[in-house]
């Protein structure tokens, strides 16, 4: 143990908890969740998930599928 200690293996590097309080969060403009880009996902990840690329493209068209326009109906309550 003190071995590695000497080596520089241990007690080495940002913590999880380190790298989340630096980091700058990530926001879905579709539903607004919040993430760690490059911790929960890659780094340049747009949105949260894929129902919610896929309703950004499918908003493009012309079409809000029924569970955004509710979720937007409630969140400008
Ligand atoms: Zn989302």
């Amino acid at each position: 143990m003190d071995e590695l200690v000497a080596q520089g293996l241990v007690g080495q590097g940002p913590t999880t908890r380190e790298i989340q309080q630096r980091r700058p969060r990530s926001r879905c403009p579709v539903c607004g969740r919040t993430w760690w880009a490059g911790l929960q996902k890659r780094a340049g990840a747009k949105y949260c998930s894929r129902r919610c690329r896929t309703a950004a493209w499918r908003e493009r068209q012309g079409v809000v599928p029924k569970w955004l326009a509710d979720l937007r109906a409630q969140a400008s309550q």
